[in-house]
């Protein structure tokens, strides 16, 4: 999967559709029956491959029968990108969201690793670790809710910390949060997130775990949510074009290349970072 990435097949759809008299995306895909080769990646079955993605495909129509508004898409100046550009980002980032969930699952759950799913260790520097929820994701968790006038007015890297029981928040036990910017789950020093299961490693809600569990290692961030830019009618976002991974996790150190090449294929600069050593 790391060395035929889907988007170089996306981008000829797109190409086509933007060239060509297709009025809908759906009728393109119905052109890959074809094996597709290019220089460095094989698709036996594009069709195949494309479909799951046709919802996300779709969001080119818009090129054709502008309805809803597009995301406002800024360059790093804060300059607004046009609809073309938008859109390709958005794109691009639903589909590498969707394409990275299926392959960091093939590496993570079933190699056994924890780390993901732990505090920081006794001789780390870090006092806790933050796991970013959704709202919704916080029903996941049979953990307290600290959800304040005091917690919705910090952040957990504020200082000073938000006080719980008269101590600093990171030494209470794991807990769900709602901050200024969003909910997170805090895994203090030796935590562990109530989902996992001790002895066998494995996650209790496997299935229906958060978002970022689910692309823990090998991200994209082609674009970057920017709250404090929206418009009243329009999401804001900033352009990146990235890929992160997480060089904490051991298969990102074993993959580096693969992981670089994919990047390089999805026309996005890899950047490996380090995030609780
Ligand atoms: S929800 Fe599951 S995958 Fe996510 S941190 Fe908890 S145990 Fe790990
Ligand atoms: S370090 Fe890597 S393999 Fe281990 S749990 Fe995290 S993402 Fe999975």
């Amino acid at each position: 999967m790391l060395a035929n990435p889907i988007l170089p097949l996306v981008r000829i759809v797109q190409m086509l559709y933007i060239t060509g008299p297709f009025e809908r995306i759906a009728p393109i895909l119905d052109e890959f029956n074809e094996p597709v080769e290019m220089a460095a990646s094989t698709y036996p079955d594009p069709k195949a491959l494309l479909l799951p993605y046709l919802e996300d495909l779709q969001l080119f129509e818009q090129l054709k029968y502008p309805g809803q508004e597009d995301p406002l898409v800024l360059d790093e100046t804060l300059k607004p990108l046009d609809r073309f550009e938008s859109l390709e980002l958005l794109v691009t980032q639903q589909i590498l969201a969707r394409e990275l969930e299926k392959i960091n699952s093939l590496l993570c759950g079933p190699c056994g690793c924890t780390l993901c799913c732990l505090g920081p260790s006794g001789e780390m520097d870090q006092v806790f670790f933050e796991i970013p929820l959704h709202e919704q994701e916080t029903t996941l968790f049979s953990i307290p809710k600290i959800d304040t006038e005091e917690s919705r007015q910090t952040d957990p890297y504020a200082e000073p910390p938000l006080l719980v029981a008269g101590a600093p928040f990171f030494q209470a036990p794991p807990a769900l949060y709602h901050w200024k910017k969003n909910w997170s789950l805090i895994l203090p020093k030796e935590g562990a997130c109530p989902n996992l299961e001790r002895t066998s490693g494995g996650c209790t809600i496997y299935p229906d775990r958060p978002d970022t569990c689910r692309r823990p290692q090998i991200f994209p961030y082609a674009l970057e949510r920017l709250p404090e830019h929206d418009t009243v009618e329009r999401p804001a976002y900033i352009a990146r074009r990235k890929l992160l991974a997480i060089w904490d996790c051991p298969y990102v150190q074993e993959l580096r290349e693969e992981i670089g090449a994919y990047a390089q294929l999805c026309g996005l600069t890899p950047i490996f970072k380090w995030n609780k050593a």
